[in-house]
Order: C-alpha cells, then structure tokens, then sequence
C-alpha cells in the first residue's frame, strides 16, 4: 500500500508541531521550536507511517523515502553551506528515534553521522582540531556499530577503557589526539572483525542503515517491554518516527557546553530554573554520568551572556507550551541551540504547586490546571510514604491493599495489640487474615499486615476505609499465633520486633524505614476548591467513627455516604453486649441487650452528627450475619479444652496471664494493671466462664451459613429481628432530637442494606414512622430525616421504580451488585481464577475494583431510569469501593448520579475525578 507520491519526510519548518501521533513527540516539538522562532539545528523528520510500513513489509523501507530523505539532504546542504560526504566542509547529522509517547532511553539515537575516513579530514580541516575530530569519529564508529551493526558495546569498551589505563587517566577529556587515532583505528578493527566488511563509508549508505537501525529500535526487547510496563497502547503511540538534525558540537572547547534543564524545579514545583550541565562535553555525556555535571545557577558566573540566553529560552518555552518543560541544549562555539523539548515529568506535589501558579500567572485556566493533574496521582500526597532515599530492601511481599507506610511493633492479635497501643507503643498487627472481631486492633494499630486475601479481604477494606496502610496476602509469611512469631524464609519475627509496612508498594521491611509525611498543602486546598466548583457529583465519605468523620471533613467530605453500624457494635466495650444479644434465647432477653445499646448507639450519633452538621450523615442499619460477631467454632472449641483442662489441673493454683484473658474476655477486667500471675480461690469463675463459651459455640452452630453473603443479612435480619432495626433507628431520631436541643441543626438519612422487595422496605418504613412519632412526642420536636435503601441486588435493580415510592434516596452498594451481577464470591474469584481471566482478557479488570460499566453499571442505569420514572429528582449515590475510583466516577457522572461516597482518604483524588469527568462530559 505504498504510494509513489505519499509524503514521508517533513522538514523543521513544515511539519505540524502538533501531530505528534505522526511526527512523534520530539518531531513535532523540533517543527514547533522551529516555527517559533528558537534556534534549532536545521533538520527534518521521517513519519511514524513511514516506521510502520518498513516494520510491516519485512523491514523494507517504502519506495520513495529514501528519495525524500535525498530531497531533505539537499535542503540541509544549502542552510548549512555545507556538504553530506564532502572532504572539505562535512555535513555531519543526528538520526533520533521519537514516538508520540516519550519513552526515554529505549530507543536509539545515533550521533555525528557522516563522518568516515575523507570528511574526518574535512573536520579537521574546518576546526582546526584534530583531537576534537577524532573524538567525534569514534563515537560515531562505537554508537553506529552498536545500533545499526549490532555489535555488542563491550567490545568497544573494553579497548577503550584499556587506553584510560594505560595512559593513566580517568576522563575521556585527558586522552590526547593520538591517543584518539588510535582508539579509531581499533574500533574500526572491531566492526571489521564483527561484520566481516570495513565499516561503511558511504554517509547515505549510513543514513539508510541508521533509519533502519531507529525504526527497528521500536521493535525492540526494550522498547516493547517499556510499552507494556506503562500501558502505552497503538492509540497512544504507534511506531516512532525518526529526526535527522544537523550536528552542533557541545565539546568543540570552553565556549561550548551541553545540558538538560526543566524550566521549574520538577521535585517541588517552585519556579526556579532546574537544571545541569557540562562545559566541553557532547549530550550523551550528561546523561552517561560519565563527568559530574554542574547546576545550572554556576552558568550565571561561568557564562553570563549565555545564561541570560538560556533563561529568555525558559522564559520562550513555558509562555509558548502552557507547561513545565524539560528540555535539551547545546552551546556550540558561544550559540545557543535547543535540541529537544517536553513537557516535564513531575512528582504529584510538584504538578499541583505548578498547576495553582500557572492559573495565578495566567498560563493556563483553571479548567486546564485541573484535567494536567491525573486524580489518582493525589495518592502520593494524602499518605505517608517511605522515604526514597532510605533504600532499604524488602523482606517480603504482598498485595498493595491500602496506601501508605508505617513501622512499628510486630503483634500477633488484636487483643494484645489494643492493650499495647493504649501505651502509645507503635503497633504492626500482623495475622494471617483478620476478622471483623478484630476491629479494636485496628483502631490500635499503625498498619496491618496480613499472610492471606486479597485486596477486598477484610483487613483491606477495613485499613482503607480508616486510611491505614495495609498489606495483605503476603504468602512469604508463615504466622505462628500460638508462638507469637512469624517466619519469612530464615527469617524469624518475634512479638514486638520492629518491621516496616508499605501499603502503596505491598513491600514489607525489617526494622524501621524513614517515612516522608502527607501534606495537605494550601496549593492542593486551592486547586480541589475549583474542582468542587467545576464538578457537578457530590463527593462524601464512608465513615463510622467520630475521627473518620472529622478526617473526611479535612479532606473535603460533603457529608457521610455511609455509616456502617456494625463497626460501632465492634468496640470492645459493646461486643459483650452485642454476644448478649445475639445469645438470648427470648425477646426479653434480646430487648434487655439492646435496651443498654440504645444509649451508646445514640451517643455514637450524636457525636458523628455534630461533627458533620449540617452536612447528611447516611446511617446504614445493621447489615452483616450476626454471627460475624461471635468467635469461629474452631476458637471457641480451643478455648474451651482449655478451660477444662485449667479446672481439672489447676484448681487453686497459679494462672498465668494469656489464660486470663480467656476468663475475662474483650479485657472487661484488664487494661493495663493487669497482674502477670493471679490466685483463684475458687473453680467457679473457670465454670461460670465454660458455662458462657458453651453457651456461644451451641449459638455459632445453629446460626451457621453455608452462603453467609447470601445469608441471613442486612434487612433479612430487620424483618425478622424488629427490634434490633428499631433501636437502630430510635437512637438516629432521638441523638437528631437532641442535636436539636443542643442547637446544631443536623441530617441524619436512614439507609436500609440488601432490600429485594418494596415489601421489606415498606415493612421497615412502618417501624420508622412509628418511631418517629413517639421521638417526636417525647421531645417536643420532628427529627428531619430521610429515608431510603441500598441498591445491591440484582431485584432491586429491577423493581426500583416501586422501591422509589417508598424511599427518598437510593445508594448503590456496588461491591454486592457485582458480586450478585456475576455470581462471583468476591475472596474466592480473587483468589483462584480472576488473575488468570484479567491475564488472558477473558476480563480486562478486577470487577471489584473497576467498576464493570458494562454489567454492573448497566443494572444500574436500569434501575437510575425506573426510579426517576417515579421520582424525577430521586437522590441517588455509589457508596461502594468505586465510588473512590476515577474512572468508576467518570461513569457514575455520565448515568446521572447524584453523589459518591467512598474511604475518607480518597476523598480528595473522588473531587478531582468529579471535576474531570463534568469537564470532560460536559453535557451529561
Ligand atoms: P533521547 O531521546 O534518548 O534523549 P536524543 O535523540 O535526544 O535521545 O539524543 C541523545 C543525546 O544526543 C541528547 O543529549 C541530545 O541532546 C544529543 N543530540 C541529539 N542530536 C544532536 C545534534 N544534532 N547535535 C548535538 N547533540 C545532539
Ligand atoms: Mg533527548
Ligand atoms: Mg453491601
């Protein structure tokens, strides 16, 4: 499909500056620095179709390139007043590789094409310098034979660095004209030898060999890797092009220089001039780290008329670009020169000070500074990091499950990790996979470590939604509860020693590694203040807790998305009240349980309402199987045999303290004056303490579950335990009633979880409405308080438009509906076959991570359309893990959603993805 007349090759000073799908990143930007007037070395660029069709047709350029690159030639001939070839006055030439995606270093470049025996004397002829000439000739003789010839660079090398030897000096700069000469001559023995013919002589022979050389550069173990790593696809970048740009030499002397330079500090953002580089020395050399370059504030002394230049250059490229540009230069003989421009690679902090100052500058508009930040990329801001510079090296390796890194004390459970946490002691809680009893370590620890699961086990879900880091699922680590230690290999961790966790990585260290704080910065405050503004989704937060909320609030929160109740029942000081409940064998029994909830439940409410007034708080009634709450069979029956062997052994004698914990569970007794040994007098506490584990283990057998998430949960429980739903829901009205006495106005929303049928939620609503009346007798006043239900079963999808008539809101509970959409149990799809069907594309993500737009959010525009047939303005939200995800946010902007809520921590990165996607979509 080549075609006679089809244009190959653009010169500088034609091409489009922004095709860079055609030209290539660094093509594109040589035409448009040229066009704009900055001095660029005349050259011309060879297309990424031209690449594309010589890969295709088995590495044979298309017919007429060549003929156009002889064209180029000509014209460089006459800018240059110089000649390809010529023995007098050469024109020496660059060939560069250069897709439309940067990818730095791993193509190949090749410089000071065209020399060979008769222009080498040419070179000479014209510098006057045959120290300098000879220098160029066996850089040209070493690249060119390494990328066009294939020869291995060692072989080259290795004759060379024998020369510094023997010679007695480090630098190339110290190796004299002769020894040049002769450095040539063996190089040319070794293409020789390599290639079994003299090296080519003929610069277009040359050309044609290098052009060939760079395109299949693309095509390269390297390159192809690169593009895999980060996920460059064919409509990102397809093919490179290929520049040829005259030379110009930064080692013709002391009035010659080279360097690279950012025209802002890309480490912090500040607007200073960021750069190295080195007098006398030719690019590669910058980048090789073969001599130490300089920073570039010593040119202002060094070389002050070129500083100056250099910063009008800056200057130039950022009022032109609208961006942060990083940036090549050579200084030949006192000119200036710019090789190459880009936009500059920056760390998050860095892109979000240059956004705010590029608004404030007017470079750029806000809408601009918005879309240059990815969303995701804020994650290095919000979370404590390890330090870069710590270099440390990992022990293990796990699931990155929630960001962020922290060290501290390894401990084995949460019980012990609680009790040492309350000493201020700094806790890891390591466990082989954690439980929602084991809520109160949490609290206690810095991180958690886990051995098994994935990244939507509980401890990853639990340490995201808290904003602790998390590992989990790292398999190198057999934990040993009973012995309190853990192996990793040959190595042994014992209780208390000192480890490093890093959820952003899912590395794992001994000892402490240096972390680097979150900074919520005034830059990134300003920057989401427009985001809110230009968004149109509400963003709120998943939060049980007090200090969840308030951190929430801090990061933006604009208002609760979810409360899950169960975690407050978790607290260690309401698990026994919530075993009672659950134990009891009468109503009465039940209702005395949860008559001493109600005043904790309330209180909790209180105190998170205010913290959020007058923002809504979404409280979720109780969701999960009760039995989650109570002990595995296999604890219960371990605790057990060994209470009986303490009453038949140990009558009046010595306990020693881990048994005491086992008598006085959740620490009702303990705390930190806890005696190491205590006296029993009598056997009755060990029988009283039997009586009660028997009591449970008949509990946790009758109530199991084959399927518990499909279980007895959620609403299911509601209807069939009212009163556990209705002290719920009197402690939301009276803690909205006493707000009110209190003088803070607030919002609480009632939010009923797995709702199928309208039924169950007209059911459940009855209850409220019946509640609220007597509150509202008591105390004189009517809570305002919205009503409505979770959409996380496939029926509810389906029979949403009646639901609507029966709920003021509806919240999508996304981690369900793809569980119920697929049929999938999230831990098990993880764990067996999900990584194989993301591998082999049968899925491309993890549904439970991205949001499965075609399945999922299918259901959910369903259900979005029926419910607003019933209710126009109908409030709806996501207050799944997606909800905290950008491009889950893209799409729930698109299906109409009113707000997402998700983990307060990514609270920020959900504002900025708002903001994308109603810039982005603007009509939706
Ligand atoms: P990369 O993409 O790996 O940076 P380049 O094509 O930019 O490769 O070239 C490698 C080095 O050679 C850079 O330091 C560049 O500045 C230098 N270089 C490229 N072309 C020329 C030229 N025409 N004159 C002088 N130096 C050049
Ligand atoms: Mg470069
Ligand atoms: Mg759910």
């Amino acid at each position: 499909m080549t075609d006679a007349t089809k244009r190959y090759v653009y010169s500088f000073q034609q091409g489009d500056g922004h095709n860079k799908m055609l030209l290539g990143g660094k093509g594109a930007n040589l035409c448009e620095m040229t066009q704009i007037g900055l001095n660029v070395p005349p050259g011309f660029t060879i297309t990424t179709e031209a690449c594309l069709e010589y890969l295709g047709a088995n590495r044979t350029l298309p017919g007429s390139v060549m003929q156009q690159v002889r064209e180029q030639m000509a014209a460089l001939e006459q800018m240059t007043g110089k000649g390809f070839g010529d023995a007098h006055n050469p024109l020496l030439v660059s060939v560069r590789s250069g897709a439309a995606m940067s990818m730095p270093g791993m193509m190949d470049t090749i410089l000071n094409l065209g020399l060979n025996r008769h222009t080498l004397q040419g070179e000479i002829e014209q510098t006057g310098d045959e120290r300098f000439a000879y220098d160029a000739y066996r850089r040209f003789i070493q690249l060119f034979g390494k990328v066009a010839l294939d020869i291995p660079d060692e072989l080259f090398d290795e004759p060379f660095e024998a020369i510094k030897h023997r010679e007695g000096v480090r630098e190339d700069v110290g190796l004299s004209a002769e020894n040049m000469k002769e450095i040539t001559g063996l190089f040319l023995e070794v293409v020789h030898s390599q290639t079994g013919r003299p090296f080519p002589e003929d610069p277009f022979e040359q050309l044609e060999l290098a052009i060939k050389a760079v395109f299949n550069s693309w095509m390269g173990r390297r390159a192809i890797d690169y593009r895999r790593e980060f996920k460059i696809t064919p409509g990102m970048a397809n093919g490179t092009a290929v520049n040829i740009c005259t030379m110009v030499f930064g080692n013709r002397g002391n009035d010659s220089a080279t360097g690279v330079a950012f025209t802002r500090n890309p480490g912090t953002g500040v607007n200073e001039f960021f750069g190295e580089y080195l007098v006398n020395a030719q690019g590669e050399d910058v980048v090789a780290g073969i001599r130490t370059p300089k920073p570039i504030a010593r040119m202002r002394t060094e070389m002050p008329d070129l500083y100056r230049q250099l910063e009008e250059l800056r200057g130039k490229l950022e009022s032109h670009y609208h961006e942060i540009q990083d940036f090549e230069f050579t200084i030949e003989k006192g000119t200036l020169y710019c090789l190459q421009t880009r936009n500059g690679k920056m760390n998050t902090q860095a892109m979000v000070r240059t956004s705010v100052e590029l608004v404030e500058e007017g470079l750029i508009s806000r809408e601009a500074a918005l879309l240059r930040i990815n969303p995701e990329s804020l994650e290095q801001m919000l979370f404590p990091r390890l330090d870069a510079h710590a270099g440390a090296t990992p022990i293990a390796c796990g699931l990155p499950a929630s960001p962020g890194a922290a060290s501290g004390h390894v401990v084995f459970d949460a019980d012990r990790a609680e009790q040492q946490g309350r000493t201020g002691k700094r806790i890891i809680l390591l466990r082989e996979e954690t439980k929602p009893e084991d809520i109160h370590g949490f609290f206690a620890s810095q991180a958690i470590l886990t051995s098994r699961g994935g990244k939507t086990s509980h401890a990853a879900v639990v340490a995201r939604g808290m904003g602790k880091p998390c590992v989990a699922g790292a398999e190198g680590i057999e934990v040993d509860v009973t012995a309190r230690r853990a192996h990793i290999g040959d190595v042994i961790i014992k209780e208390g020693d000192l480890i490093t966790v890093d959820g952003t990585t899912g590395n794992v260290y001994l000892g402490t590694v240096n972390t680097v704080e979150a900074e919520f910065t005034d830059e990134l405050k300003t920057l989401l203040s427009w985001a809110d503004q230009a968004a149109r989704l509400k963003v709120l937060a998943n939060a049980d807790i007090p200090v969840d909320a308030e951190r929430a609030l801090k990061y933006g929160a604009m208002g609760i998305g979810l409360c899950r109740t169960e975690r407050m029942f978790n607290a260690s000081d309401r698990l026994p009240i919530v075993l009672e409940m659950i134990v009891a064998d009468s109503l009465e029994q039940r209702q005395a349980a949860l008559d001493k909830l109600l005043p904790i439940q309330r209180h909790d409410f209180i105190a998170l309402f205010k913290t959020m007034a007058p923002n809504p708080v979404t409280v979720r009634l109780l969701d999960p199987p009760i039995h989650e709450f109570l002990p595995s069979e296999q604890q219960l029956i371990s605790d057990l045999k060994q209470l009986r062997h303490l009453r038949d052994s140990l009558r009046g004698a010595e306990i020693l303290s881990d048994t005491i914990s086992l008598l006085f569970p959740n620490g009702a007794q303990g705390g930190s004056g806890l005696p190491q040994v205590i006296r029993v007098a009598d056997s009755s506490l060990v029988d009283e303490a039997i009586d009660k584990k028997e009591a449970i283990l008949k509990k946790v057998r009758s109530l199991f579950e084959v399927n518990p998430m499909l279980g007895h949960r959620g609403v299911r429980l509601g209807i069939t335990y009212p009163e556990i739903y209705a002290m719920q829901i009197r402690a939301i009205l009276e803690a909205a009633c006493e707000c009110h006495k209190q003088g803070v106005d607030v919002y609480p929303e009632i939010m009923v979880p797995q709702v199928c049928t309208p039924e169950e939620l007209r059911a459940v609503r009855k209850n409220v409405d019946h509640i609220n009346k007597q509150v509202s007798a008591d105390f004189g006043f009517s809570p305002i308080f919205k009503f409505g239900t979770m959409i996380e079963v496939v029926r509810a999808c389906m029979r949403a438009e009646t639901l609507a008539k029966e709920a003021d809101f509806f919240s999508f509970g996304t981690n369900d509906l793809t569980q119920a959409t697929f049929s999938f149990s999230r831990e098990d799809a993880e764990n067996k076959f999900l990584p194989l069907y993301n591998e082999s594309g049968i899925l491309r993500d993890n549904p439970f991570e991205v949001l499965d737009t075609h399945g999922v959010g299918k259901l959910m525009e369903l259900a979005i359309g029926w419910g607003r047939t019933t209710k126009p303005d109908l409030k709806i939200g996501i207050c799944g893990e997606h909800g905290g995800h950008p491009a889950s946010i893209r799409f729930c902007h698109g299906i109409g959603l009113s707000y997402v809520s998700c983990s307060g921590p990514r609270v920020p990165i959900a504002r900025l993805a708002a903001a994308h996607a109603a810039l982005l979509q603007p009509t939706a």
